[in-house]
């Protein structure tokens, strides 16, 4: 005889996903000394489609890092 119990009451341990988790705001439009508002280049390079954004502020006349990423 055997009962047909087993395996059907097992709780699920099923990962909550963590909803805590909250994106710290990037404040990437802006100038990071004096707060003026960015001006972005964007340069695509369609033989390998990748992308460089360059991003300059225009009253400090700094250049960020340019940022490469690829087109999809
Ligand atoms: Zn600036």
């Amino acid at each position: 005889m055997f009962a047909d119990e087993f395996g059907m009451n097992e709780p699920k341990n099923f990962l909550s996903p963590d909803d805590e988790h909250q994106p710290v705001l990037e404040d990437q439009n802006h100038c990071c000394l004096c707060g003026t508002e960015l001006v972005f280049k964007h340069t695509v390079d369609y033989a390998t489609l990748h992308v460089q954004e360059e991003a300059e502020c225009p009253a400090c006349m700094i250049k960020l890092k340019p940022k490469n990423f690829l087109l999809q």
